[in-house]
């Protein structure tokens, strides 16, 4: 094998184990596109859960308030049967119907509170079903990918173990010019001449040097595109 096709062989290997990583490179905006779905969801519980927590604290508080308010008015109630005076039992009455009051507030406040809960703890409740739902219909779609996944990186191994005995046959100085061009990102590093001209950016080859080149052994870098070159013959 001359030196031209052994780079050239060394050349489609790679070109195949990029196609093989482009593949897999399109699988990431599908599991990201399920991920960002199920992750709104995942939100929207996180969100309904503190909201619930808040008015949660809220109603435990406001139950010791009502607790505490009607502790007051069994001691106004108390103190209402030990007085002597006329005086004494208008005050404390007065007293009670304040802290009867104020009970009738809080309960009712409680009321609202917890009806606000009930329907809080719904949505929180429907949310968690949605996940649920979601990680079902996604289960498909995700071993999908997965076993795709493994496919594609199944070939590549067995694409790299290629290129690696390929890369094996090409000269270690023509191996290195050629890893480092290509390492510039670029796909089609070993071109062939198009009528004398380079086959990637058309720049024309110096008379001096078409003769060297119409010889088929000659590798050539192609000094406006730095691309290598060579004659197909
Ligand atoms: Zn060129």
């Amino acid at each position: 094998m001359s030196d031209i096709e052994s780079l050239l062989a060394l050349q489609n290997d790679d070109l195949a184990i990029h196609a093989l990583e482009t593949r897999l490179a399109a699988l990431e905006p599908r599991i990201k596109a399920l991920d960002a779905r199920r992750q709104r969801i995942v939100d929207t519980i996180e969100r309904q859960g503190a909201l619930v927590a808040t008015e949660e604290k809220k109603q435990a508080f406001l139950r010791d308030k009502i607790q505490e308010h009607r502790a007051l008015i069994d001691r106004n109630q108390a103190q209402l049967d030990a007085v002597k005076t006329m005086r004494q039992a208008t005050a404390a009455a007065a007293q009670m119907e304040q802290a009867k009051k104020i009970v009738a507030g809080e309960e009712s406040d409680l009321l609202a509170l917890s009806r606000k809960l009930e329907e809080l703890r719904g949505a929180l409740n429907a949310a968690k079903a949605d996940l649920a739902a979601c990680e079902a219909e996604q289960a498909t779609a995700r071993t999908e990918v997965a076993s795709e996944r493994a496919a594609i990186e199944g070939e590549l191994a067995q694409a790299q173990q290629q290129r690696a005995r390929t890369a094996s046959a090409v000269p270690d100085a023509l191996r290195s010019r050629y890893d480092r061009i290509r390492n510039k990102k670029r796909q089609h590093v070993v071109v062939a001449l198009n009528a004398m001209a380079c086959g990637a950016c058309d720049t024309a080859i110096p008379m001096q040097r078409r003769h060297a080149m119409m010889s088929g052994t000659v590798i050539e870098l192609c000094e406006v595109c730095g691309v290598l070159m060579y004659h197909a013959g």
